[in-house]
């Protein structure tokens, strides 16, 4: 499983990185961002629950 945050939906609620942030950051803008493209197999029931979470839907499974 790969993923992507859409910098041009993402609103910087941070529910993404509350829930995973060994996946998501914020980046200098406060904006998240990606940090490990390639998700963990461990890892990932957590992204699909912030893919859930996000209110904009900003976060793309690839
Ligand atoms: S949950 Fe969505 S809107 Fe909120 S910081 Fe993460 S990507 Fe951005």
């Amino acid at each position: 499983m790969k993923v992507n945050v859409n910098k041009d939906a993402c609103i910087g609620c941070g529910a993404c990185v509350s829930i995973c942030e060994d996946v998501f950051e914020f980046d200098d803008e406060g904006m998240s961002k990606v940090i490990k493209e390639e998700v963990p197999s461990d890892l990932e029931s957590d992204v699909k629950e912030a893919v859930e979470s996000c209110p904009t839907a900003a976060i793309e499974e690839k």
